[in-house]
């Protein structure tokens, strides 16, 4: 592995469009990819506005966009903290109260019979999330719902706008 943290902005920004470098490298390297990512036009993870649910000062809610499950969800802090162990207890009540309402929601929505959350940033650098991952009543219970093939997301605007109704209620 290449440690990244010898190039420059502008050297990782071209390695990044020629396809040699991804967010893992990043990680690796001990460089958040997500600040790396909103900080540089979202050139890691590319424009995720058509994809937001909910966003304020503390958090950003958005439908992901390699998904597990049609409508799984990711919910990140605004600012930087490295995995869940290193946040204060105040965003840890916001995240975890905004969860629940979100889980709530995106049952009712997406009509599925229960949603799994998970959080697991691992590695030298990492940027707190947490993931819902819906499981649906065609689908087995269990831990294999958290690691189902990814798919493209394809857009629903009707359950997207209900989503962003709902939980601003
Ligand atoms: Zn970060």
């Amino acid at each position: 592995m290449e440690d990244l943290k010898k190039y420059s902005k502008e050297e990782l920004i071209k390695l990044i469009k020629e396809n040699k470098i991804t967010f893992v490298d990043f990680t690796d390297s001990g460089i958040c990819p997500t600040c790396f990512d909103r900080e540089n036009n979202n050139i890691l993870y590319g424009n995720n506005k058509d994809k937001i649910i909910y966003e304020d000062e503390d958090i950003e809610c958005f439908l992901v966009g390699n998904p597990r499950a049609n409508g799984h969800t990711a919910i990140s802090s605004k600012k930087h903290y490295k995995d869940m162990m290193d946040i204060d207890d105040e965003l840890c009540k916001k995240v975890f109260t905004f969860s629940k309402k979100l889980m709530n929601i995106i049952k009712e929505v997406y009509g599925s019979e229960s949603v799994y959350l998970c959080t697991m940033c691992d590695g030298p650098m990492n940027h707190f999330h947490i993931q819902l991952i819906p499981r649906y009543s065609n689908e087995k219970r269990g831990s294999k719902n958290f690691v189902k093939p990814r798919f493209n997301y394809v857009e629903d605007k009707e359950k997207l706008e209900r989503l962003r109704e709902l939980i601003k209620e």
